[in-house]
């Protein structure tokens, strides 16, 4: 009968140590859009943005981040919205990414991180904040009530979802939906995107390594300033991303490629140097 009660205590012993050992998968928050008009929304930021900033087009950039950036795209995390990675030619350290799929990464960040790892995990960052629907989120929380109903009677004919909006007094530019995201949103594309990293065989360290470096550059003229103010830390950032990578199982990192980075890395540095810095 005891034997039976030690068995029992251990066995209640172990599910418990699974249960706190269980990393929590997040799901996107209230939306009164539909998945469709979150890529309809990038899209038309697309347009807007192509005008306003110094979009880099240089095949070796571009060819490289999409190849990062499709690895993670493998994630379930990473969720099924239609990804693209482009960078700007932009000195300041920042990236963003717009609602449905578009991920922009500046030359600056680019010419300041230390590694691809540390590259898939600002890329998996932003890949959680469109997975995760946080631009058309905290678009929902900021419609009133009344105008977000005849926003929803009104949703017909061929107008873009932009213009719908803003014929209700709803006015969102594309800087307006992704500047900003609040602190819970930050915490949960912190840990969504040590989950992308993690699926897809990227160190997931590379993220706390990442903001670590962040904080300690701290608000250096056009250094890491920029990228903190539009994602804040949602308060012990680094301890937060290092205690969710201790709950996960220890899996084998794919290999790299060191040289692919070093090459976009030249390239984005010299670019930088020369380009303006868009410090707010
Ligand atoms: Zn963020």
């Amino acid at each position: 009968m005891k034997r039976i009660a030690v068995l029992a205590s251990a066995a209640a012993v172990l599910v418990v140590v699974q249960v706190a050992a269980q990393v929590r998968d997040i799901k996107p928050g209230f939306n009164i859009f539909s998945p469709e008009q979150d890529v309809q929304m990038g899209r038309e930021a697309v347009k807007e943005i192509e005008h306003t900033k110094p979009i880099l087009h240089n095949d070796d950039v571009d060819v490289y981040l999409s190849r990062v950036g499709q690895r993670l795209a493998q994630s379930r995390h990473a969720g099924e919205f239609p990804f693209r990675f482009h960078a700007v030619n932009d000195k300041v350290v920042n990236a963003f990414a717009f609602p449905g799929g578009p991920v922009y990464v500046n030359s600056g960040l680019l010419a300041s991180i230390d590694s691809e790892t540390e590259l898939a995990a600002v890329l998996a960052h932003e890949m959680s904040h469109v997975a995760l629907r946080h631009g058309t989120h905290q678009a929902t929380k900021s419609i009133p009530i009344a105008a977000a109903a005849a926003f929803f009677g009104a949703m017909i004919g061929d107008d873009s979802t932009l213009s719908q909006l803003t014929q209700f007094g709803i006015n969102f530019g594309a800087q307006s939906m992704l500047l900003h995201y609040s602190r819970e949103s930050e915490s949960e594309a912190d840990l969504n995107g040590v989950l992308i990293l993690h699926d897809t065989g990227y160190d997931p360290r590379g993220m706390a390594r990442f903001f670590e470096r962040l904080e300690a550059e701290g608000t250096q003229p056009s250094g890491a300033a920029t990228f903190l103010s539009d994602h804040p830390s949602p308060g012990n950032r680094v301890e937060v991303v290092d205690r969710e990578i201790r709950m996960l199982s220890h899996t084998p990192t794919h290999e790299t490629d060191p040289r692919a980075f070093a090459r976009v890395q030249r390239i984005a540095s010299h670019l930088a140097a020369h380009a303006a810095g868009d410090v707010r």
